[in-house]
């Protein structure tokens, strides 16, 4: 049994930003996702690799307790991303992606999962994220839902579709500008609302992120980081903090939520302060409720 059912990509990354580069790292959405949530529950991964995805990565995984039984092994090279951040860095240029074995991926999702109460959509065609929540036994208690600009473009309207069937449905501000058509973003927050969501968050890069609910605003502040590193990943380890500490807690309150998206900001900054997943498999707990408070003391007056 899993606590936290995670979808996404299992990728390597080749990446450039202005501190430095990376050849063939570990990244993929569901890799950030389920190794943020692993510091709150047990996550279990629904995702697929090639022949070329080396053992020690695995291992990495299962060590943090993530189970990996819905990680499909085929023939084939796996998922390839090459991106470039320049000194304005909450935006990646996309040089080149190679979708080699998810190229037609049917995800099956194990027996086990199938229960359980949390799931997390995270970045995959709009069709893969339908197949995975209909192959749940029932309708868990929160899905939460993440897109990105490469799907916008490809499929306005199964992403839009995607955001009715989530209750919270993740982007980022450029992302949210994009799906709308607006310039506005409490007015994207509205129209995710609107889509059936109960919950917008809008994430916005080093600035923080808003929420909003029918009844409520909150806006959280960015963590002031001298040096972004790599701020590849913050979105699906701030993603994967965020429904770790929801199925943790089991506490879906607008008070709880909003503690939920401190978490998530804070281990979404750790993270890029280093390149791929190396700040992510050494913060602790202590870590994060460190700077969890610092981000009190920066919203107090
Ligand atoms: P983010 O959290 O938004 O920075 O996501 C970064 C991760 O998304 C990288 O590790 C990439 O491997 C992965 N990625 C990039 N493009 C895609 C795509 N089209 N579909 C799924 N995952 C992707």
């Amino acid at each position: 049994m899993v606590d936290v059912v995670v979808l996404g990509s299992m990728a390597f990354d080749s990446l450039e930003t202005p501190f430095g580069k990376v050849d063939m790292a570990l990244g993929g959405s569901a890799t950030y996702a389920a190794t943020a949530a692993s510091l709150f529950v047990k996550p279990g991964i629904v995702s697929i690799v090639g022949t070329d995805f080396p053992e020690e990565h695995s291992k990495f995984l299962e060590s943090r307790g993530i189970d990996l039984k819905g990680v499909e092994h085929a023939e084939g090279k796996t998922f390839y991303w090459k991106g470039k951040y320049g000194f304005d860095i909450n935006a990646a240029e996309t040089l080149d992606v190679q979708l080699n074995v998810v190229e037609g991926f049917k995800p099956k999702v194990p027996e086990e999962y199938k229960n359980a109460d949390y799931l997390f959509l995270g970045n995959f065609e709009p069709a893969i994220q339908k197949s995975v929540l209909e192959q749940m036994a029932k309708r868990p208690k929160l899905v939460v839902s993440d897109t990105m600009n490469y799907y916008i473009e490809k499929d306005r309207e199964a992403v839009l579709e995607m955001v009715k069937l989530s209750d919270i449905a993740l982007m980022n501000d450029g992302e949210a500008r994009q799906l709308f058509k607006t310039s506005s973003l409490v007015e994207a927050a509205k129209e995710i609302l609107k889509l059936d969501s109960k919950i917008a968050i809008i994430k916005k890069g080093e600035h923080g992120c808003i929420f909003m609910t029918k009844d409520s605003f909150f806006s959280a502040p960015g963590y002031p980081l001298e040096k972004v590193v790599d701020p590849t990943g913050a979105g699906d380890s701030f993603a994967g903090t965020l429904i770790g500490y929801l199925a943790k807690t089991g506490d879906l309150s607008d008070e709880n939520v909003r503690k939920a998206i401190v978490y998530a900001s804070a281990v979404a900054s750790y993270n890029a302060e280093g390149f791929s997943l190396d700040n992510l498999k050494k913060i602790s707990l202590e870590d994060i409720d460190k700077r969890v408070n610092e981000f009190k003391k920066i919203v107090e007056f």
